[in-house]
């Protein structure tokens, strides 16, 4: 039989009592499994029967279906710890020769050994509460904390007790972790300036003739960031990767920085800044365990002129949470208060309202920025403010949460990970391109995550497969309809932006004259811009509008380049759709009268009509229409809402952000990243079973004492000075806070105009994997209210009933579907019985898997997120009377009320990611409230005195030599030109292809992982029964012996999740490397042309012929210093 557990009162049935419960979920959940136990029996000695990871895994049938290839594991860190050359902290010379950029790109899986990571695949405690509390890092430190210090530039130090404290960094204690740095030969590696560390070591590849630069704490060096074993385009391809990976155009100012910086700045120095604020994020993305200091990013400027502009780049950075942020420890600046001010020594308080990412996210940041700013305060006479959260749920995550499973005792994961079930947030749509939980969840926590395959296959309401050619066909008339409606999306707002000289960027080199007047000045006289204006020049940008994803099941991408004046008929046939015979070949659509016929009209009846209009034009039958409204459904998953009810103008409105990289999952519930940012690198204070019910503030701030009283539910009071707001959007429509004073108008009105949708999920729990296991996803047809209806209307109420089933037997410990409930199917849940609708998916799952039984499920838990007071729903969706731009109007602050949460982030609505981001952003206006803008010195940049060769490593090589009069050698005219050859290239192909590295994955590796602890622990026990000493411990060539014997006389089924898990790893190293080749042969045929086609337009000014058949490194993608070669 199977249990239930209806989401809404499960803190009930988990207790036994029937009474409802205001919470949805159960207090002691996050507790439930919390097994007390020394650290060390936890690594050593993994409980119960599935001691042995993957093992469960034989039973099940791998590669038995042709067409669902196993999608990838990615172990976290741990799964890089045998190749210690490839870490990305150190300066990892790759494969080819090319330096790569480690988690800059995504590309590379050499990350780090995270310090919160335990390496037996036990990952940090806190993250999934599977071990006590007393195992937290907080106790760690009572341990007795081995800190790590590093100097201002990156070198590693042994800690020093007479260093200052402010150049240190406390790592966590590494004796917490099973394998420490030193044990994995990275001690000397803790750096965000990898490359400088390696200056100690005498085989290391400091360029001849260097001196090796060192820095100390408060002292500035310019260069000392920028790694003289880098050639400059080298360089300079990682710092754009960087800002990439930020969500920085790495040629062009951010709006914020335009603002700061305009009445400061001349154009040549903008070149300078982005420079400089690249490099800084090159040095945060090679290694967010660590974080970036002043110095380092002093450092990262040519001339000591722009430690100025350093500063602001990284003080600008570092609050808007582009560095430092997520679970990293960071320098605490604030002094004692001195004497003279010192009297009282008052406090400010920022309340943090929910725990959500967004509440985690900001108070995180916040604690981080009151630490590394908090000199600001105590010069004042005040002490860093405090931050508390307060948080209606017995738990962190808010809408990600992890529920654990009752059956702990058998896993499909490895030891040490709770089998839970995602009720909420389940997916990461691409860690690359921007992400920020790359940074925290790869870089910082190293948790491990499943790599999605979008293999969905479609199986129709009777449960018969769709077959893979129907399945495209309508997919591709689908997306042709959306396509048309997508003319009338919003025009996308422009903004005014100002770029920096492209080519120099590209070729990592500052503009040599960077007076001239400022931006400012430019801008308000009116005088044209400098000539060149192309490569200096002020420009307005329009967002790309390609690319729809959000966290659909299937992808939907539209092509830039689709034209709606094709007439229909001929695009269908072009798909290869048969038109009806009495269709004209010129016939198509007009939706203009339905789009036009209400003031608000929306996607869904956009499209329907235009579906009704093609059915004029093809002869489609009632299959077609179940597919049809199986994209809809989609589109209603990714929507948490019907289509009727998106805004047909701005449902997308957050087109072309999307990230990039594989979809994944987290093993052992997505709750360990809120857990991680509650933790590390320690505790937040949070006020847990603390309802918010009334905010009393006043808007102007009333000049003495707090300024906003709030009160809970339970009686408690809190004052503050700030209050962030992160409370669903749901739960401010419902009212359940009131304000006193209420919220203006302009508030009140955009909370009720945005749209707050529901998705719903149905988690079903069985002893065994009735479907194909390596299958991520499948989807369901459904047919209409009348049966086989032609008829769209027919279809809303029930496409949305089961439509997606996620496989999630690699990710949550169990054989486990989740069933999604979309559109108006997620309303049906919230209405029907467990068992009415534990039946109704039984029944569908029958006919889709006949003539296989399909049991009933052991657990099932069913969310009903719409009941949950502290929800009230899932996510935001832009609705029909939402106004362009009202994501931003609900995050704009009021007095002392700043908002954060999902329905706060424009960019990245109703994802975990976007929640995180509003928290940043916030925490970054509560700070300005609070200290004001950055202060940009003025002037700043001062004026050059001389050119100094020796401070840069530019000049260690004669061809880069400045002359002292500053003229530039004909050697480098020669570079400018190529540098110009070299940015048409790149701006018409992008860069060349990036050779693949070998699939790196060896099967006794891959056991040794799993199994290390277990045989060091019997190593250990046979040691101490030889010697008769109780603390004898097996050397580390012993256990390696005894593990190599014991790979050799492992068991066939012993070995083969190793062996397969390898092969699978080279087939794929194998598809990509053939596709490789050819991409880059097309790269290089192309890039040849372009090089003559612009030698022959613009003639080199120095008459070097040769260059018609040179090649610069980048063209041979070899990533060597710039040298022209002959062909
Ligand atoms: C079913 C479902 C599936 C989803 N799938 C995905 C996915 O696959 N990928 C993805 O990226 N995103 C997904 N999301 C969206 C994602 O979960 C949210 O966007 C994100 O978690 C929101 O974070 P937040 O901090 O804004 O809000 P929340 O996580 O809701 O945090 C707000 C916190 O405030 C607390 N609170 C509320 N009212 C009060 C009060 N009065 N007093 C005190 N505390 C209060 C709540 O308890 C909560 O902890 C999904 C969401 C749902 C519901």
């Amino acid at each position: 039989m199977f249990s239930t557990l209806a989401a809404t009162n499960d803190d009930d049935a988990l207790n036994g009592t029937a009474l409802p419960s205001p919470f949805l979920f159960s207090p002691h959940h996050d507790d439930v499994l919390s097994i007390s136990m020394s650290h060390e029996s936890a690594l050593i000695k993994p409980h119960g029967p599935t001691a042995v990871p993957i093992s469960a895994l034989n039973n099940l049938a791998y590669g038995q279906y042709s067409e669902s290839t196993p999608s990838s594991t990615h172990n976290g860190d741990v799964s890089d710890l045998f190749e210690t050359n490839g870490s990305h902290m150190s300066s990892r010379e790759d494969r080819d020769g090319s330096i790569s950029s480690g988690l800059v790109n995504g590309h590379e899986r050499s990350h780090a050994p995270s310090p919160l990571h335990i390496s037996n695949g036990l990952q940090h405690p806190h993250l999934n509460g599977t071990v006590s509390e007393a195992n937290s890092i907080g106790s760690a430190k009572q341990n007795g904390p081995k800190s790590i210090a590093r100097t201002a530039n990156g070198i590693t130090a042994a800690p020093s007790s007479t260093s200052s404290r402010k150049s240190k960094l406390h790592m966590f204690n590494h004796n917490q972790m099973t394998r420490s740095p030193t044990e994995m030969g990275w001690d000397a590696k803790f750096s965000s300036t990898p490359e400088l560390s390696q200056q100690d070591n005498p085989g290391g590849r400091r360029s001849g003739g260097a001196t090796p630069i060192k820095a100390i704490a408060g002292e500035l060096r310019a260069n000392s960031s920028i790694p003289a074993a880098l050639s400059w385009e080298e360089f300079a391809r990682q710092c754009i990767l960087a800002a990439e990976s930020s969500r920085l155009n790495p040629f062009s100012l951010h709006p914020e920085e335009y603002k700061l910086l305009r009445e400061h700045i001349t154009h040549p120095q903008v070149t300078i800044y982005l420079n400089i604020r690249n490099a800084i994020l090159r040095l945060w993305t090679r290694n967010p365990l660590v974080y970036v200091t002043v110095e380092e990013a002093a450092g990262c400027a040519r001339e000591k002129r722009y430690f100025s502009v350093a500063k602001v780049a990284y003080y600008w950075l570092l609050r808007n949470g582009y560095i430092n942020f997520g679970c990293v420890e960071v320098p605490n600046t604030a002094g004692s208060i001195p004497r003279i001010k010192a009297k009282g020594g008052p406090r400010r308080t920022v309340l943090v309202i929910g725990a959500g990412m967004s509440g985690l996210g900001c108070a995180r940041h916040l604690e981080g920025l009151f630490a590394q700013l908090g000199d600001q305060w105590t010069e004042q006479g005040e002490r860093p403010p405090k931050v508390i959260i307060l948080e209606g749920r017995p738990r962190v995550g808010g809408r990600v949460y992890s529920h654990p499973l009752r059956d702990q005792t058998r896993s499909t994961i490895r030891p040490g990970y709770r089998n839970t079930a995602e009720m909420g947030a389940q997916i990461v749509t691409g860690y690359e391109h921007g992400n920020p939980l790359n940074a925290i969840v790869r870089g910082q926590l190293g948790i491990p995550y499943h790599g999605l395959r979008d293999n969905t296959i479609l199986y129709d309401h009777d449960g018969s497969k769709v077959e893979r050619s129907q399945d495209i066909l309508v997919e591709k008339l689908y997306n042709d309809i959306l396509e048309r409606a997508a003319v009338y999306r919003h025009k996308p707002a422009t903004f005014r932006v100002v770029e920096g000289d492209r080519n120099l960027i590209l070729f990592g080199r500052d503009p040599s004259d960077t007076g001239g007047a400022t931006i400012a000045t430019l801008e308000s006289s009116n005088t044209p811009l400098p000539a060149g204006a192309n490569t200096t020049a002020s420009t307005t940008e329009e967002k790309p509008s390609t690319g729809v994803e959000k966290l659909a099941g299937r992808a939907y991408q539209l092509s830039a380049g689709f034209n709606p004046n094709i007439p229909a008929a001929e695009a269908v046939r072009t798909m290869g759709w048969q038109l009806r015979h009495d269709a004209s070949n010129d016939q198509s659509l007009d939706l203009n009268k339905i789009a036009q016929s209400s003031p608000h009209p929306t996607l869904g009846e956009t499209m329907d009509d235009g579906i009704k209009q093609y059915q004029a034009i093809l002869d489609l039958k009632p299959k077609d229409l179940r597919l049809l409204n199986w994209h809809h459904a989609n589109l209603e998953y990714a929507n948490a809402v019907s289509v009727n009810q998106l805004s047909l103008s701005g449902w997308d409105q957050d087109i072309g952000n999307e990230f990039e990289g594989e979809h994944s999952e987290i093993i052992g519930g997505y709750l360990q990243v809120p857990r991680g940012l509650w933790q590390c690198p320690s505790k937040l204070e949070i006020h847990f079973k603390s309802v918010v019910k009334s905010i009393r503030y006043h808007s102007e701030g009333n000049g003495k004492g707090k300024g906003v009283m709030v009160e809970c539910t339970n009686g408690e009071v809190f004052e503050a000075d700030e209050v962030v707001i992160t409370t669903p959007l749901g739960v401010l429509k419902s009212g359940s806070i009131t304000f006193e004073p209420p919220l203006p108008n302009w508030k009140q009105d955009v909370i009720e105009r945005m749209g707050f949708g529901l998705l719903n999920k149905v988690i079903l729990v069985y002893d065994e994997a009735f479907w194909e296991p390596n299958r991520d996803m499948f989807g369901l047809l459904n047919d209409g209210e009348r049966k086989a209806s032609l008829d769209q209307h027919d279809y809303s109420t029930r496409r949305g009933r089961f439509y997606l089933f996620w496989n999630c037997i690699k990710t949550s410990g169990r054989p486990m579907l989740v069933a999604l409930m979309a559109g108006e199917a997620a309303h049906y849940a919230e209405a029907s019985s467990d068992s009415e609708l534990v039946q109704e998916v039984t029944d569908r799952l029958s006919k889709m898997f006949a003539p296989k039984p399909v049991p009933l499920p052991s657990e099932t838990i069913v969310t009903r997120w719409k009941r949950d007071p502290l929800a009230c729903g899932s996510y935001s969706y832009v609705g029909p009377k939402t106004q362009a731009g009202d994501y931003d109007v609900m995050a704009r602050s009021h007095g002392p009320l700043h908002f954060a949460g999902e329905a706060t982030c424009g960019t990245h609505p109703a994802t975990v990611h976007g929640a995180y981001l509003s928290g940043l952003r916030a925490a970054a206006e509560v700070v300005e409230s609070m200290i004001g803008r950055i202060k940009v010195p003025a002037p700043l940049v001062e004026k050059r005195i001389k050119v100094e060769p020796s401070l840069t490593p530019v000049s260690m090589e004669p061809k880069h030599r400045l002359s002292f009069d500053g003229r530039i050698t004909q050697q480098l005219r020669d570079e400018d030109y190529e540098a110009s050859i070299i940015g048409a290239i790149l701006g018409q192909i992008g860069e060349r292809p990036i050779k693949p590295g070998r699939a790196g994955v060896n099967p006794f590796l891959l056991y040794t992982k799993d199994y290390w602890y277990k045989c060091k622990a019997d190593c250990d026990a046979s040691r101490k029964a030889a010697t008769g000493d109780p603390n004898a411990k097996a050397s580390k060539t012993e256990i390696r012996t005894a593990i190599g014997l014991m790979w050799r006389t492992a068991s066939p089924e012993v070995k083969k999740p190793y062996l397969d898990h390898t092969q699978n790893a080279r087939d794929n190293a194998a598809a990509y490397a053939a596709t490789f080749k050819d991409r880059v042969a097309t790269w290089d045929r192309e890039a040849a042309r372009i090089r003559q086609e612009y030698i022959q337009a613009h003639p080199p000014p120095t008459g070097n012929e040769d260059m018609m058949n040179s090649r610069t490194a980048i063209e041979l993608g070899t990533g060597k210093r710039l040298r022209r070669l002959g062909t």
